[in-house]
């Protein structure tokens, strides 16, 4: 897709710094290959909260609406953490547009590059070539979803439940994305399930198998949750796609993202039926860093890359920005996250703009 429209969401803390430098990126991008997106901004979150009373306000939603793909910042800080649970930015935000937008399927890279292998926790001699894992994570169904989810006073206390629940057809939507992911990577899906207590994990261990000889190119394996937690802190690098239902995805990538050692660089994806999408950063707001022009803009950045890939089909400029991405860190740059002795430290807008400049 040459035209497109984008809602530039960024947010609040250093949601607004990072996106200014993706934008500047996408610019660059723009020029290079000759396309145009027409971007409109929109206020979520805590900004929203305070312009708006609410942190989905009904004109940003619309504003989606009329979009191809949500470039999204974070959203939440200090400010905001007294309100009521349901009125906080995330939850009051972040999970109506998964919900109004059918976002199935969140795609967590986790790129541990090997000049940052320093800043991964684990030791350094287990990734010599650091390692790049894509985390598919069933997005909207499971336990979080599923019904009964009640609590109920008993005679000795309460009682509460929530339900797995998963159908064929929600498994095989995502499965085909992490297939397909595997394709153009290391042609390698791991699903992660636990098929040995959960009916869930039979079915989502039948119906992958199902699926796999229509991907002849891509091997598979079958992991149990407890060991896969395990396996990728030992030996992260054997990895390339794992496949995960909505709860062991959502702790499974947090831990991949944290043995890739900086929030700062780790992008996402939220994809819909279609190519409809929503693009954010791993991390959150930063308060600690917000406003000092010294945060990360490459998960951001990155970001951006994701969805001219999966909403815009232009694989090539999204090539051009991990590559550009790529080889501003091989030049040394780096940001106070990333940061290490014979290195030198830049802020974000410099970042941002050694990035550009390498497109
Ligand atoms: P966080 O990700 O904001 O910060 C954790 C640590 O990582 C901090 O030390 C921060 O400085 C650092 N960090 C994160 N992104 C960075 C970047 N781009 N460059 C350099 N350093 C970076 O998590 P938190 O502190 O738990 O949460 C802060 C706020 O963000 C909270 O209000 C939380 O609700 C919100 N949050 C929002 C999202 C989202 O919008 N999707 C996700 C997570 C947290």
């Amino acid at each position: 897709m040459k035209n497109g429209k984008v809602a530039v969401l960024s947010g609040d803390g250093i949601g607004p710094e990072v996106m200014e430098q993706a934008m500047a990126v996408l610019k660059a991008a723009e020029g290079r290959f000759g396309f145009q997106l027409e971007y409109t901004r929109a206020d979520v979150g805590g900004i929203a909260i305070d312009n708006h009373g609410k942190a989905l306000p009904d004109s940003t939603v619309e504003i989606c609406r009329a979009s191809d793909a949500i470039l999204f910042g974070s959203v939440g800080g200090p400010k905001w953490e007294s309100l009521p649970p349901a009125e906080q930015p995330e939850r009051a935000a972040l999970l109506p547009l998964r919900k109004i937008f059918g976002l199935y399927a969140n795609l967590r890279p986790a790129k541990c590059y090997q000049q940052l292998i320093h800043a991964s926790p684990v030791k350094n001699e287990i990734i010599p070539h650091g390692f790049d894992i894509l985390v598919v994570r069933e997005l909207t169904g499971g336990l979080y979803f599923g019904q009964p989810k009640q609590t109920v006073k008993t005679e000795t206390g309460e009682r509460a439940v929530d339900t797995m629940v998963y159908e064929t057809g929600e498994i095989e939507r995502v499965a085909h994305v992490a297939f397909r992911a595997a394709q153009k990577r290391s042609k390698k899906v791991a699903v992660v399930d636990k098929a040995n207590v959960l009916e869930c994990g039979q079915l989502w261990r039948r119906t992958c198998k199902a699926i796999a000889p229509q991907y002849p190119d891509v091997a598979v394996e079958f992991i149990y949750v407890d060991n896969a937690a395990m396996q990728v802190v030992r030996n992260p690098a054997h990895y390339d796609v794992m496949l995960c239902e909505n709860t062991f995805g959502d702790i499974i990538s947090d831990e991949v993202a944290a043995v890739a050692g900086s929030l700062g660089m780790l992008p996402s994806a939220s994809l819909a039926e279609g190519t409809f999408g929503l693009y954010e950063p791993s991390g959150g707001t930063a308060p600690d860093i917000a406003g000092k022009g010294i945060a990360n803009p490459i998960a951001q950045i990155l970001s951006a890359a994701l969805m001219l890939r999966f909403s815009f089909a232009m694989d090539e400029a999204a090539v051009a920005i991990e590559q550009a991405v790529e080889k501003v860190i091989a030049s040394g740059l780096r940001t106070g996250d990333i940061f290490s002795a014979g290195t030198t430290k830049v802020g974000t807008a410099e970042m941002g703009a050694a990035i550009a400049a390498a497109v």
